[in-house]
């Protein structure tokens, strides 16, 4: 057998197979945050206070207090072994950045002292000019700022104090994606509080939840490193596909194969530490696919949270001779991998908005926001669509399962039919007859709990799922923070508009508070009702449009308005953030494209030459034995050799083609077309040529394969 696959499969014998990590005591959860428990171990009660405060409500923290914290979390972090310090932040390059920085420092004569303080916690210049950054950063001023955000605990990761981090140009553009969600965050917080007081004068804060569901594929890490496509693409760019798939849907929820457990064991041990709240693990539908997601929390803190479980599962990972596979379609006619993303929001004293309450009253407040919500969706599908699309996230959608792409929102037929009543409530005021019948008949019977088994459709892009909306097209590899900031923009454009609305109607028409609520809600539904008949109507969902189109949204005029006047983004950012994602798109083809090649060149056709060999060696033994009637025993052979040669040609014609079709589109200047140019020209040869080379691999006598096939990478564990 070819070496390096058979040494991979030989491996497997030797791969740590412990069964004794589950044994070991539980650690205390969230020992390694620095959350504001153990701050107030280490500062005064007024410096306490003076942090809490500038949290909640996101103003500046002064010098002496940002020394004073300082000094607490070098204190606290090296009472634990740590030796460094890092600003821990989101580059748009979509992986998380760091740069470790000593606390050891010289005092004046010399001497070995640990030094960090406000200033270092608060601003760092890592330097870091090769980030991403759409062209924001001309050389000369290439210098970008990590700053401090107190709203997301520092945490120790072996033995370095990770700070978590915003990271701006030194012009202050955002360079990072929780930049603008931060704002976004603040920007809902105001509109949907003035909202809530339209019930309840108390509400002085609505934070937004979110939950995260992380799909990834674990494979055996020696089997992964015999393909140069896992290892520089994340993705198998061939491979045929084994005898058996998903059909029996036998690996869904089944048993977890020991070896994943023990890694699941120390998964879950290292989450705990750094205070991610792991609540579910299971398998997922394809063979060696799985699933691991949280309770939900403040999405400032789930989104760094699963930033760094990504990171966290690549480490242990290793250890247990896997690697993780984040991206959304690594295997062709599997299943891919999602990101879903539950978003809810939540005022000061816990209460769910998105949840039906027990009065009519708070059921009105309910709908207030459900309503609101799907507007602004509806009214915003394709900015929502560029917030999740990719190269990679292309591949999945559409395809084994995965939601269309053609946004609809599944709301189940108790609130179509809400909706359905609320829309025929007469204009203007209502009589007391009607209102009453409404607050007893239509909201005061929306039930507490929406369990609605049509849901079980779980293809459907966006679902309502009793208390939070459910976004299912997020890609697994993607940072969902770039949904959050555009759901949590538009929802806030929308709840602005709606109070504008029920304000007029109060103010002109001396309507009650309800009644105008009524009416504004009734309007509102009328405007999304077509929506909803369209949906129904469609039934199969045409495959997305190109990746490079759907990101144009990005900049569209009605984008740039929204996120100017939210003071979110502003339009040369929203530029800068729309050539990076093209640049992304460009290189991951060329990537893949180039890889391709390589393999079809250096492993493939070389393989398939060898294969012939053994044929022609046979052919010409029999020739030897048989003499001139030889092709009456060679006739399989012969027609064999005769594929192969057809299939070589192939390759290598399509390998030829493809560079040039790169050539060409090399030399566009424009990202755009240049991206426009790489999806129709490029991208189609990566499939013509795995043609080819899958028939080979089905050729091709087993033992010269250099490649881990489907099967073993699948179903070996
Ligand atoms: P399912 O597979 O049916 O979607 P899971 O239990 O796998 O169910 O996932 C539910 C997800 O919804 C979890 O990530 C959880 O944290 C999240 N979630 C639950 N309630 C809320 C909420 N109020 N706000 C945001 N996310 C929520
Ligand atoms: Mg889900």
């Amino acid at each position: 057998m070819h070496t390096l696959r058979k040494q991979s499969l030989g491996k497997l014998s030797e791969s740590p197979k412990v069964l004794n990590y589950r044994k070991e005591a539980p650690v205390e959860y969230a020992s390694n945050v620095f959350n504001s428990k153990q701050l107030q171990k280490f500062i005064s009660e007024n410096a306490f206070e003076q942090m809490q405060l500038c949290i909640e409500k996101g103003t500046q923290i002064g010098a002496s207090l940002a020394d004073q914290i300082a000094s607490a979390m070098k204190a606290w972090a090296v009472s634990k072994g740590a030796t460094h310090y890092t600003h821990w932040f989101q580059p748009l390059s979509g992986a998380t950045a760091e740069k470790h920085e000593s606390f050891f420092d010289l005092d004046f004569s010399g001497d070995q002292i640990e030094k960090f303080n406000g200033d270092q916690l608060v601003q760092q210049i890592p330097n870091a000019s090769s980030f991403p950054s759409g062209g924001i950063r001309n050389t000369f001023e290439a210098r970008g700022y990590t700053a401090w955000d107190p709203s997301s605990p520092a945490f120790l990761f072996e033995n370095t104090l990770c700070i978590p981090t915003i990271f701006v140009s030194y012009t202050g553009e955002a360079l990072d994606y929780k930049t603008p969600f931060l704002k976004s965050l603040q920007k809902l917080d105001e509109a949907a509080t003035e909202i809530c007081r339209f019930f309840d004068k108390n509400i002085n804060k609505v934070n937004v939840t979110v939950g995260w569901e992380q799909e990834y594929f674990l494979i055996d890490r020696s089997l992964a490193l015999t393909r140069p496509d896992l290892m520089l693409t994340g993705r198998t760019l061939l491979g045929h596909a084994p005898s058996k798939g998903q059909e029996l849907n036998d690996h869904y929820f089944g048993s977890i194969p020991s070896r994943v457990g023990d890694f699941l064991s120390e998964l879950e041990k290292e989450c705990s530490l750094v205070g991610i709240p792991i609540k579910t693990k299971h398998n997922e539908v394809a063979p060696s696919q799985y699933e691991i997601a949280p309770v939900f929390e403040h999405a400032n803190l789930a989104v760094d949270h699963n930033t760094l479980l990504m990171d966290l599962m690549n480490k242990v990972a290793y250890k247990y001779n896997f690697v993780v596979l984040f991206h959304e379609k690594p295997f062709d006619k599997i299943n891919g991998s999602g990101k879903h993303t539950n978003w809810s929001l939540n005022t000061n004293y816990g209460i769910n908005l998105l949840s039906p309450g027990k009065t009519p009253m708070s059921n009105l407040q309910f709908l207030s926001f459900f309503i609101n919500t799907i507007a602004a969706i509806l009214k915003y599908k394709k900015l929502i669509n560029a917030s999740m699309v990719s190269a990679s996230n292309d591949l999945r959608i559409g395809v084994n399962e995965a939601p269309s792409s053609a946004l609809s929102i599944f709301i189940g037929n108790h609130l179509l039919g809400v909706l359905n009543d609320l829309e025929n409530v007469s204009k203007g005021k209502l009589s007391p007859e009607e209102k009453t019948d409404l607050k007893l008949n239509v909201i005061g019977k929306i039930p507490e709990i929406l369990l609605d088994n049509t849901d079980r459709n779980r293809t459907a892009p966006i679902a309502f799922t009793g208390n939070k909306f459910e976004f299912r097209t997020v890609g697994s590899k993607s940072n969902c923070s770039k949904l959050i900031t555009v759901l949590n923009a538009i929802v806030t454009e929308q709840l602005i508009d709606f109070k504008k609305a029920v304000d007029k109607l109060i103010d002109a028409k001396k309507m009650k508070k309800d009644d105008a609520i009524f009416n504004v809600l009734r309007e509102t539904i009328s405007t999304i009702k077509p929506e909803f008949s369209k949906q129904k109507k469609q039934k199969e969902q045409p495959r997305q449009e190109p990746a490079p189109k759907v990101l144009s949204s990005t900049v569209s005029s009605r984008s740039i308005k929204l996120f100017e006047s939210l003071g979110i983004l502003s339009e040369r950012e929203l530029m800068a953030r729309y050539q990076v994602d093209l640049e992304a798109y460009i290189s991951n083809i060329q990537i893949e494209s180039r890889t391709l090649g390589d393999m079809a060149q250096n492993h493939i056709i070389p393989t398939a030459i060898r294969y012939q060999n053994v044929l022609i060696e046979n052919i010409r033994g029999l020739k030897e034995i048989y003499g001139t009637s030889y092709t009456k025993f060679a006739s399989e052979q012969l027609i064999i050799l005769k594929r192969i040669s057809g299939l070589l040609a192939a390759i290598n014609e399509g390998v030829t083609q493809m560079i040039n079709a790169r050539k060409k589109a090399n030399n566009v200047t424009d990202f755009n077309q240049k991206a426009v140019q790489y999806a129709e020209t490029v991208k189609p040869f990566l499939s013509d040529i795995r043609y080819q080379c899958d028939k080979l691999e089905l050729t091709v006598e087993d033992t010269l394969w250099p490649l881990a096939k489907y099967r073993e990478l699948l179903f070996v564990r």
